[in-house]
């Protein structure tokens, strides 16, 4: 399944089994022939993935890149799956991963040992699958022009080290990754590379933002009237974070 968000923005529900699947968004006008792919989900799920572009009458050819929101299995975990079919796309994401990834450092794809080990028993990733070209570091602060859709990167630090959002001013809109979902609920702070005061920081400064609409990795959507959402969990969540 693939729905329209905006015009310029679509959506590809992620499918969680007992490990999360995170939702595909796709930024750019069909006719501008020029898509990027706004992470990628958990290993062995990116076949639904592929099918549900081609349904969406989205031309493979015409996306060129992955944007990644932050290096999560359950964000990346079927990139090379997707590369395989899409081999000329480019992988941007945030410098401080972008480094990992490079190395083939894992440490933040697992985020922790025992995450790592159930992995390792069901599936069949190898000390190679997390190495990738990163054609894109990204810092934070950049403008870019996708597709003809405009998108702001916003480094958000604490749910990982280079978690990052995506604004779209024009709409209000934020795809928000694992930093921030609908309903109350915040991305968890105790993974590698976590930080508890960063996240603290990162959610207030989205709190301040003008939002109409939520699109977190996770869980439901918001199409409008997220500000006063964000700005109740931020208030919830502040004290418990600390500094
Ligand atoms: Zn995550
Ligand atoms: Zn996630």
């Amino acid at each position: 399944m693939i729905e329209n968000v905006v015009e310029g923005i679509r959506w590809i529900p992620g499918r969680d089994k007992f490990l999360p699947d995170s939702h595909v968004y796709v930024i750019g006008e069909p006719e501008s022939h020029d898509l990027s792919l706004v992470d990628c989900g958990l290993m062995e799920m990116g076949s639904y993935k592929i099918e549900a572009l081609e349904s969406g009458g989205i031309d493979l050819n015409h996306v060129h890149r992955f944007i990644l929101t932050h290096t999560h299995m359950d964000h990346i975990g079927c990139l090379a799956e997707l590369l395989a079919v899409i081999p000329h796309a480019e992988v941007w994401v945030h410098e401080a991963e972008g480094a990992f990834l490079e190395r083939g450092d894992s440490r933040i794809v697992f985020g922790n040992k025992m995450f790592e080990s159930m992995i390792r028993t069901q599936y069949a990733v190898d000390e190679n699958s997390f190495t990738f070209k990163v054609h894109r570091k990204l810092t934070g602060g950049e403008i870019l022009m996708l597709g003809g859709v405009e998108i702001e990167v916003i480094h958000l630090p604490g749910h990982s080290c280079g978690s990052i959002g995506l604004y779209n001013r024009a709409n209000k809109l934020l795809m928000s990754g694992d930093t921030i979902y609908a309903d109350g609920a915040i991305g968890r702070y105790d993974l590698y590379s976590a930080d508890s005061g960063e996240l603290k920081r990162s959610l207030e400064f989205l709190s301040k933002l003008d939002l109409d609409i939520l699109l977190p990795c996770h869980n439901r959507i918001v199409r409008s009237g997220a500000k006063p959402m964000v700005e109740n969990t931020v208030r919830q969540w502040s004290p418990i974070l600390g500094d």
